[in-house]
């Protein structure tokens, strides 16, 4: 798939336009691009890291089945670099998406820089609730 066929789902945009790059970003997050993607993202990390990836929020461990992956930009969706996905479980993941939704001064400033400094929020102030306890064992995914 070329880059420019997946339009920026935070581009500026008036009523009439939403709705189809929305559909267009889902789409593409359903596409074997994408699965193709997170393979080679996966293979990238481990080489980098030498360890297998984990939530980088909560330290949950990271699975290309369960896994999510956020784009800390959006600027080379369809061509991302590994450094533009950043492994979160799916609960950070929502968490984070709350948190920039939520709050205008992060849906104003650079996206990257959003993301780094929900994340190192999240992990100052972890959930409390006992079915979210981390340090429990990973139910396996569905
Ligand atoms: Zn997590």
């Amino acid at each position: 798939m070329r880059a420019s066929s997946v339009p920026d789902p935070t581009a500026r945009r008036t009523r009439r336009t939403r709705r189809p790059r929305r559909a267009a970003y889902d789409a593409y997050l359903n596409s074997r691009t994408w699965s193709d993607k997170r393979k080679q993202w996966y293979a990238a990390w481990l080489t980098a890291a030498g360890v297998e990836p984990a939530c980088l929020v909560c330290g949950r461990r990271w699975t290309l089945k369960a896994g999510h992956l956020h784009h800390a930009t959006y600027a080379r969706l369809g061509i991302e670099p590994v450094e533009d996905l950043v492994p979160l479980c799916r609960r950070d993941h929502q968490r984070l998406h709350a948190l920039i939704d939520a709050h205008p001064t992060w849906r104003r400033s650079d996206r990257r820089t959003a993301t780094a400094a929900i994340i190192a929020s999240l992990r100052q102030a972890p959930d409390a609730r006992a079915d979210d306890n981390p340090t429990r064992p990973q139910s396996p995914a569905p």
